[in-house]
């Protein structure tokens, strides 16, 4: 029986930590916060022999361990990172513990944006094509819960954050799939090198048998091919692609497998999400009627470009996980005639890529939240600019505006936690304020 430190307890923690007492092995429990205190614990690993919590960690402790199994949330200046170093401990992420007790097939997909669109899309081929898959790691469910209850056989379809990545040393996916790279996480990372580097970690275990596929129209990306595997596919406009973008379809082998408009993803970028889980279902062999089939029938995740709602020729998309400004350049170049809603707690990012991304398509701009008059300040010399201060007020202004045709687009390039508390809090917000409008439709 060995001893596994398993350190920070939140979701992952926990299911690896069960992964540990299922496998026979103890677990010792470390949290920054106090774990004895009444309810910190779920009762079945409070309450079990094998279980021990941990408030203090030395040197010594980590003699004592087979491994750690770290939390993505802890940074590399956290103690535990560092004493385990210092000591020579192996440190794994929770990612590399689950996959050694995997037994099915793991699909990995990283990337800047869009990876939780392509893992939910990727599931959803696999499932309706009559396979057992299950979407997991940051996807929501962790990935230790997902090989605990099938027993690690079927398709585990894994988003990965570079947090994720860093402490992976023996992990190999069978299908990998890096969708984009563009500067995120800085409050983490010294440089934006780091960031991209982490997710490189990736590929690190890759080989001949496990295919990797990759944005060729990726200035970024391409930049790091001395990380990339040898068995590298493409997606992108280049004929040697294997899913290759043509105007605004799929082509496969010379034949078109899916256009955008069959669909009910909005937007290039999607085109090119749905690219990387065409060719990741490819590789594993499921038919292309079936990837053609699987990549209509998907609904978009919420707040991710999400249709909520149609009144009188104006459609109303939620684009609340639009927090970074690539993912608003992305929304703003998805549409020809928009009434844009923006603003939060401000992140950072260029103002003149989003004048750029929305010359010509945005007809009234509506800023809402703390950032709303440095917005306005940025935006007012390009587009038809006003502080509508809450998502309430915003729509009202916008809808009034809109005529048929245009969209109204909540893509606030920030995050949410001036006015919400958090993004799916905010697109939920914005999908009632929307249904108020359908229902009475007073243009105010
Ligand atoms: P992630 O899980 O990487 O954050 P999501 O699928 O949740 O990606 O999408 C996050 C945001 O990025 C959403 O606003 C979405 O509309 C946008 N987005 C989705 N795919 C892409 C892409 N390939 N490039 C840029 N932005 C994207």
């Amino acid at each position: 029986m060995s001893k596994i430190l398993v350190a920070g307890i939140g979701k992952s923690g926990e299911w690896a930590a069960r992964l540990v007492l299922k496998n026979g092995d103890s677990c010792f429990l470390y949290d920054d916060r106090d774990l004895m205190e009444s309810g910190a614990l779920p009762e079945d690993l409070a309450g079990h022999s094998r279980v021990k919590i941990i408030k203090n960690v030395d040197a010594s402790l980590f003699r004592n361990v087979k491994e750690v199994v770290i939390s993505p949330g802890f940074p590399p200046s956290h103690p535990v990172r560092i004493t385990a170093e210092e000591t020579g401990c192996r440190l794994i992420s929770e990612i590399e513990y689950a996959a050694i007790w995997c037994r099915g097939k793991i699909f990995a997909i990283t990337g800047s944006n869009g990876k939780t669109t392509v893992t939910g899309l990727t599931a959803h081929i696999l499932k309706s094509s009559g396979l057992n898959a299950v979407p997991c790691g940051n996807f929501g469910t962790a990935f230790s819960k997902a090989v605990l209850e099938t027993g690690g056989k079927g398709n585990f379809v894994v988003e990965l954050s570079s947090f994720q990545l860093e402490h992976v040393q023996n992990f190999r996916p069978d299908f990998a799939a890096l969708l984009n790279l563009t500067p995120d996480h800085l409050d983490r990372y010294h440089k934006v090198d780091d960031y991209y580097r982490a997710k490189m970690a990736m590929f690190r275990n890759m080989n001949e048998g496990t295919p990797a596929l990759l944005n060729g129209d990726d200035p970024v990306s391409a930049s790091y091919s001395e990380f990339y595997p040898s068995n590298v596919k493409w997606i992108g406009r280049n004929s040697n692609s294997l899913v290759q973008i043509v105007e605004d379809a799929l082509v496969y082998q010379g034949e078109k497998l899916v256009s955008l408009e069959e669909t009910r993803l909005r937007g290039l970028h999607n085109l090119y999400n749905a690219a990387f889980s065409a060719g990741m279902c490819i590789l594993a062999d499921v038919s292309v009627e079936k990837v053609r089939a699987g990549i209509i029938s998907f609904h978009p995740i919420p707040h991710r470009l999400e249709l909520v709602g149609e009144k009188e020729g104006v459609e109303f998309y939620n684009d609340s996980k639009a927090t970074n400004f690539d993912s608003v350049v992305k929304a703003l170049a998805s549409f020809p005639s928009i009434h844009w809603i923006a603003g939060g707690r401000f992140k950072g990012g260029d103002f003149n890529e989003l004048a750029k991304a929305g010359k010509g398509r945005v007809k009234g701009a509506y800023f809402i939240g703390e950032s709303a008059s440095l917005f306005l300040e940025n935006l007012e010399a390009r587009f038809s600019c006003r502080i509508s201060r809450t998502l309430e007020q915003a729509v009202t202004d916008a809808w009034r505006e809109a005529k048929p045709g245009d969209v109204i687009l909540l893509a606030p390039g920030c995050s949410s936690y001036d006015q919400f508390k958090n993004y799916e809090v905010r697109g939920d917000r914005f999908r009632e304020i929307v249904n108020g409008v359908r229902n009475e439709g007073n243009r105010g």
